[in-house]
């Protein structure tokens, strides 16, 4: 643990990437820099279940909570890259289920999902404090994890036109690119994704995941102007965050996207 301390004069400070001015919404994208993982988990890794040094993530939390201190009981999830969301209490906040989304009304409970390259998704209804956060990777998509997280926070007492969504730092248009007939699959499966294709080398194809994925919010009755994208493609700027591609598909760290309302 000496080596971990944190005045390592080569740290660099923790990115914390936020869509919301309003100071009563805990969240943002935090990305990989600022940590004391190594290796493919470099630095700022904050998932216990991809292999890494377990003091390094604790160490990381540590570092991340002095960033932001509303960060104190965090739910997250055994994701699958299903449409399964669960709704989130004290309670039930340490028992992380198998799904791809989380939703609560309890403010002090604070919604986690780990990416990189898939896309999370943060979203709040500020005026009735519901707060719900999606893992949308390219399965989680075509099973519309987002229709069923807006419906989720709909259940809570939430207004769809009410909330607000951020999609945070994932695999960019110019990285995501696919078996054709995945894109084709896309395009098939979902209404109106097919012009968020197109066609890559030989047998391959591009997909816009966010775009994909704002076209769903919106379906699934959010108010355009309400649909924020933040942050750059992970594949492009996989030095400020994880991104599985540039990692050629091997063990990569996971950076952590929060959401919820402070006590
Ligand atoms: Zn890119």
């Amino acid at each position: 643990m000496e080596t971990l301390t944190e005045s390592s004069p080569d740290l660099k400070p923790v990115e914390i990437l936020r869509a919301w001015p309003d100071a009563s919404i805990c969240h943002g994208f935090v990305g990989r820099t600022g940590g004391v993982s190594t290796g493919a988990f470099a630095s700022m890794n904050l998932s216990y279940w991809v292999g890494d040094d377990e003091r390094a993530v604790d160490a990381n939390w540590e570092r991340l909570r002095r960033e932001a201190p509303d960060l104190k009981l965090v739910a997250s999830l055994n994701q699958v890259h299903g449409n399964v969301v669960h709704a989130a209490t004290r309670d039930t906040a340490a028992l992380r289920p198998a799904g791809d989304g989380l939703v609560t009304a309890e403010p002090g409970v604070i919604l986690g999902v780990y990416t990189a390259d898939c896309v999370p998704i943060l979203m709040v209804d500020s005026k009735r404090k519901i707060a719900g956060a999606l893992h949308g990777g390219w399965r989680g998509t075509i099973a519309d994890i987002v229709g069923a997280g807006v419906r989720a926070m709909v259940k809570m007492g939430a207004c769809a036109s009410d909330i607000a969504a951020a999609m945070g730092p994932s695999i960019g248009n110019c990285c995501f690119e696919v078996d054709a007939e995945l894109g084709r699959r896309f395009g098939r499966e979902i209404a109106g994704a097919r012009i968020h294709t197109r066609a890559g080398r030989p047998g391959k194809a591009y997909i816009d995941l966010r775009a994909v994925v704002r076209d769903q919010l919106e379906r699934a009755g959010l108010a355009a102007a309400n649909i924020a994208s933040v942050g750059p493609c992970t594949r492009c700027a996989s030095d400020r965050f994880f991104s599985r591609r540039a990692a050629g598909g091997d063990a990569t760290g996971l950076q952590m996207s929060f959401v919820g309302f402070a006590e």
